[in-house]
């Protein structure tokens, strides 16, 4: 079995809009290309800021020039219309834990991506006004807070997944990197990680950013799978042709620390298929 469950039906740009792309004929796509790469589960997992609803959990300014749709209407659309399995990205927001499983709870999900996008008010994976590289802060301050907001995330029991795990490298050499060993940064995220039930996400949408890496690095992810950690496998397509793109990397790095199954979900449940 391979799996992608972390896919999107559009790009993230603004312009990009729900009527455009949550059509069956967009949908259809991803369904055929997902067929032609041996991917036996798919699903779609828009990010909640997109939605009006989303503003129930936070107000931030970027969420409220990107909350525009409606989640009734996108979850109606992917049961009623779509083969797809139906998810969500959801961000971790600290201090908006009871507001985000408010949201959730109001869906029938198949699963929950949990992100850490945000650092306070400003973001690791964006350029332009948030940006947390932005006022040149010190690398190891930002890698720290992004690992323990991760752990925080893990032991919040929020989410099913924990995406992209090492999000705050995409820059790569763009962006300035702590000098020490990294190991450091993770083990700040494992005790929440160990302590929870949750699923590690290897991403192959790193290979597509500055960093040219999959998303977690080898020896984060040897720390989630010594702790027993499941692992959930996706892509973060936002086109139908990044679907599965890069998995031969994946199943290679999976292979090589003895992580022979993959995390499905279906309302909430997982079950691990055999990965290949
Ligand atoms: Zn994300
Ligand atoms: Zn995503």
């Amino acid at each position: 079995m391979l799996t992608d469950l972390h896919v999107h039906l559009r790009p993230d740009d603004l312009d990009r809009t729900a009527a455009e792309h949550f059509t069956a004929e967009n949908a259809e796509r991803y369904v055929e290309t997902a067929r032609e790469r041996g991917v036996g589960y798919l699903g779609v997992s828009e990010h909640i800021y997109r939605f009006e609803q989303g503003l129930r959990i936070w107000d931030h300014p970027f969420w409220r020039e990107n909350g525009q749709d409606d989640l009734d209407r996108y979850c109606d659309f992917v049961r009623d219309e779509t083969e797809l399995r139906l998810g969500i990205e959801a961000d971790f927001v600290p201090g908006r834990e009871d507001r985000t499983a408010n949201v959730i709870e109001d869906y029938e999900f198949d699963y929950v991506l949990g992100s850490v996008h945000f650092l306070g008010s400003e973001t690791v994976d964006m350029r332009g006004e948030w940006d947390v590289w932005g006022s040149r802060p010190d690398p190891d301050s930002v890698w720290r807070r992004y690992f323990e907001t991760l752990g925080e995330a893990a032991r919040s029991g929020l989410f099913d997944v924990l995406s992209h795990p090492d999000l705050v490298k995409l820059w790569g050499d763009g962006a300035p990197r702590p000098e020490r060993d990294l190991r450091h940064f993770y083990d700040l995220a494992m005790d929440g990680i160990a302590d929870s039930d949750v699923a590690i996400e290897v991403s192959t949408a790193g290979l597509r950013k500055p960093v040219r890496e999959i998303y977690p690095a080898p020896a984060f992810l040897e720390m989630c799978v010594e702790a027993g950690k499941p692992i959930a496998l996706s892509s973060d397509a936002h086109v139908a042709d990044d679907l599965a793109y890069g998995y031969d990397h994946a199943t290679e790095l999976l292979e090589s620390l003895g992580v022979d199954r993959i995390a499905t979900f279906d309302h909430r449940r997982r079950t691990l298929e055999p990965l290949g």
